[in-house]
């Protein structure tokens, strides 16, 4: 792991207007042994005053997340066709309806098997047995790592998808600016991850559940993706924002208070002369069991998805 600089900056612009927001705390459960291990370095959160990204520092090494990465279980992400996998579909038809597609971290293949096999799909994917998964279903792996898709012909897919793995990554812009040169001119990058000016993140930060997952390395917002637009000549054409799990309003009201009590409590009521007294009584006395850890609030509209374009002509790329 890399040792905290004592003059930080931001790994995305390398600006050092920086805003600390605090030291991030990790969620009480974790997946594996070597997911442990990492929650276990201490981190500080901070916001980019210039390209308004929200990282952690220090980082853990590419080989310690590799070791996280690989001690998952083949079924650890798996979702059944949520919305924005319907969304990413159309915005693909529409945009590059004939084009090759290529999804980053795509696990099981499960999306490109939605996508289906009109389209000639390619995923990359770290763990080797959620990559055999994608194998025998007729995916072709290209490599483990985004660094391999350098060796990808360029300028010949229709659309690239990080869905749920941009979060993962040291710097986003990077890792965008190396699928741009991927893909044909037209064709797009489809993002869908947390959203930092999601309003449950402004209130809850540094204590909210996103980047208590301590392989979440940067959480984005809508600022930061127009800044990356401007920055690499691409063209937002599409922007939603949805909770990342489905849930009837009910539930999404009961969360929304939980949220509200918690980060209340972390802000305010935990370090005052009434904690003691709050700890008793309700609402206070439903949220101090969680104290030390933040909840899994992922019912609350707190990811964004959006859609990237490349220009037909005269890109203005700097990547
Ligand atoms: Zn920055």
């Amino acid at each position: 792991m890399s040792a905290e600089n004592a003059n930080p900056s931001c790994p995305s612009c390398q600006g050092s207007a920086l805003k600390k927001i605090g030291f991030a705390v990790c969620v009480s459960q974790f997946e594996t042994d070597a997911v442990a291990d990492l929650a276990k370095m201490n981190t500080t959160l901070y916001r980019c005053l210039t390209c308004r990204l929200v990282f952690r520092l220090p980082m853990p090494s590419q080989e310690i997340l590799d070791r996280v990465y690989a001690s998952m279980q083949a079924d650890h992400w798996q979702y059944t066709e949520p919305i924005w996998w319907h969304w990413s579909r159309e915005a693909i038809d529409h945009w590059a309806p004939d084009g090759k597609v290529l999804d980053i971290g795509c696990f099981r293949g499960d999306f490109l098997g939605y996508l289906g096999s009109r389209y000639a799909r390619f995923g990359v994917e770290p763990n080797e047995k959620a990559a055999a998964v994608a194998r025998a279903r007729g995916i072709q792996i290209v490599g483990s790592t985004l660094a391999n898709a350098d060796q990808l012909p360029q300028g010949s897919f229709g659309a690239a998808v990080l869905m749920d793995v941009v979060e993962h990554v040291y710097d986003p812009r990077r890792a965008v600016a190396l699928l741009m040169t991927l893909l044909r001119p037209g064709g797009v990058i489809i993002l869908l991850t947390g959203n930092s000016d999601s309003w449950p993140a402004r209130l809850s930060l540094p204590f909210y559940w996103y980047l208590g997952l301590p392989y979440h390395l940067v959480y984005l917002n809508r600022r930061y993706v127009m800044w990356l637009a401007s920055e690499l000549g691409l063209d937002l054409v599409a922007w939603r924002t949805l909770a990342h799990e489905k849930a009837p309003w009910s539930r999404r009201i009961r969360q929304s208070m939980g949220c509200g009590l918690y980060a209340s409590w972390h802000h305010w009521i935990e370090r005052s002369p009434m904690a003691g007294i709050a700890r008793r009584i309700p609402p206070y006395s439903s949220v101090a069991p969680h104290a030390s850890a933040p909840p899994l609030f992922m019912r609350l509209k707190d990811h964004f998805w959006a859609v990237l374009r490349k220009p037909l002509t005269g890109a203005k790329s700097r990547p």
